[in-house]
């Protein structure tokens, strides 16, 4: 008997679950933390690597179109001349003089406050799920501030890209509450820099990579040239990301340093590519689905054409319904030819194949889904996160935490339990079955406290089943209680038809 909710504050519900139970811990929080930066604890570690093992194993290993590829982190600084990442990988940038505070322009959001047509001042809200309502409940207030008497019009909201420049000392600073203290934005580079080798000036200026893509596109002959692949056909990464965001937000949403999987998909420059674009936005969706995202929280946005980069065909996002609002979790652009043909031009080195039906070179387009592991990990903490009223054998109505995960991607998948711990006979046979698990699977072996308690402590990790063995396994048929996290139903079961289960389930 249970009754599924989500908390009304769902975030920080997950992030005190995911500090206390070692899936995710602010980086080097003894020296006060880093802001954008996070490290992975226990659960967290195998929960992401669940996550990669999951898209590497469904795209990679078990496609034939598809290679693998770890590039470096620092490449050639010349990669990102000729990819635009010097000139272009910017955010919009404004500063308050007076607090300090640095906003991304384009989500720092004001409006002029109108009464009978007459503006009486200006207002400004960082965006949020409801920033429309933020500034007119701010213009109200203005408005009984300066005892105006009139009728309010509805605000107009921009953010700060769209603000004349003479407006933009009388829009108040979130910080002050005061206008005067904005900066006109201006561009800053969101690509880290470091200097390689002994040397620090202009000449050894290297850059941490901003996404992993580059490095499919720069590896492209050399997969070509050392493997059998043939049109079309992917080139799949995994690794990590720097990105130093103006402002990092919603926990593990928008970090710093995060890792992304990323593929090249590359086709023929006649192929049909929004076909091939369609059967990609599917692959991505459905799997998004196969690891246990519920097909509810999923959406797509399709970018404007106006919008696009101009070598960009279409870019179809899949946003996902987190706590704080429908984001992009999953990018799918069809980027022609342009990556291939930047890095021709600046190395000098065709990226070319040769059409054996037509006798002519050509440079192959591309389809790139990316999506940032960080992001899916913080889409299944919300999705699966539950507290529910459970009522025991004697009555007893308590609350349970519950992260409901798929088995594919679970951190723990089975734990064992001997019913009693000072039981030799039962922990031997628990300990037997913990080592035959253990070899295939990542399992836990709990003999600590009430057996509801270890539940409890399992439900909370997301493990979808509990064994206990207990005096009927080691007296009887050597049936163990098999108990589901999410229906909290128990059955016997033998040793075969758990591994059979796990074979089914855990892929
Ligand atoms: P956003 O608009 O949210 O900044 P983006 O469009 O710049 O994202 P891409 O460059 O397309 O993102 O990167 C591909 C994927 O990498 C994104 O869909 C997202 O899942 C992930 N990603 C990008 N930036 C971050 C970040 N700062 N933190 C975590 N994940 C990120």
């Amino acid at each position: 008997m249970s009754t599924p909710a989500a908390p009304a504050n769902l975030m920080e519900a997950i992030v005190s679950l995911a500090k206390r139970r070692g899936f995710i811990y602010p980086s080097s929080e003894i020296y006060g933390g880093l802001n954008g930066f996070f490290d992975y604890g226990p659960l967290g570690a195998e929960l992401k690597k669940n996550i990669r093992d999951c898209w590497w194993n469904d795209l990679v290993r078990r496609r034939d179109d598809i290679v693998g590829l770890e590039s470096s982190i620092i490449m050639h600084p010349k990669v990102w001349e000729a990819s635009g990442h010097v000139a272009g990988f910017t955010d919009p940038l404004v500063d308050c003089k007076v607090s300090k505070q640095r906003y991304r322009a384009d989500q720092l959001f004001f409006a002029a406050v109108v009464v009978d047509g007459r503006t009486i001042g200006h207002v400004s809200a960082l965006e949020s799920e409801d920033t429309a309502g933020e500034l007119q409940a701010a213009a109200e207030a203005l408005k009984r501030k300066l005892a105006v008497q009139g009728a309010l019009a509805p605000v107009a909201p921009r953010d700060l890209t769209q603000a004349a420049p003479e407006e933009i000392a009388l829009i108040p600073s979130p910080a002050t509450g005061e206008p005067g203290s904005l900066t006109a934005p201006r561009s800053f580079n969101m690509m880290f820099q470091t200097n390689v080798g002994a040397m620090t000036d202009a000449s050894s200026v290297a850059y941490l990579r901003p996404e992993t893509a580059q490095g499919m596109f720069v590896d492209f002959k050399n997969v070509t040239d050392t493997t059998r692949v043939k049109l079309p056909f992917g080139i799949a990464q995994i690794g990590k990301s720097f990105r130093n965001e103006i402002t990092p937000r919603n926990f593990i949403f928008r970090s710093r340093e995060f890792e992304q999987m990323e593929m090249e998909y590359f086709i023929h420059e006649d192929a049909d590519w929004a076909r091939c674009h369609r059967e990609w936005i599917d692959w991505c969706r459905n799997w998004l689905v196969s690891i246990g995202l519920p097909e509810s929280h999923l959406s797509l946005y399709t970018h404007p054409k106006e919008k696009l980069a101009f070598y960009s065909k279409g870019t179809v996002d899949i946003m996902f319904r987190y706590p704080f609002g429908v984001q992009e979790l999953w990018g799918i652009a069809a980027r022609g030819n342009y990556d291939l043909g930047q890095h021709a031009a600046a190395s000098g080195k065709p990226q070319e194949l040769f059409d054996e039906a037509t006798k002519k070179k050509f440079v192959p387009h591309v389809i790139e889904p990316a999506v940032g592991v960080d992001r899916i990990l913080l889409a299944v903490l919300c999705a699966g996160y539950a507290e529910e009223d459970v009522t025991d054998e004697k009555g007893h109505v308590e609350k349970r935490t519950v992260l409901r995960f798929s088995p594919r991607i679970a951190p723990v998948k089975v734990a064992v339990l001997p019913l009693l711990k000072n039981k030799e006979a039962l922990t031997q046979r628990a300990r037997e079955l913990h080592t035959k698990l253990k070899r295939r699977y990542a399992v836990q072996y709990d003999d600590g406290g009430a057996i509801g308690k270890r539940y409890r402590r399992q439900d909370e990790a997301g493990t979808p089943w509990c064994v206990t063995i207990d005096f009927e396994t080691v007296e009887k048929d050597g049936t163990f209680t098999l108990r589901d996290r999410d229906t909290m139903q128990q059955k016997r079961i033998t040793e075969a038809e758990l591994f059979a289960l796990l074979d089914e389930q855990v892929y």
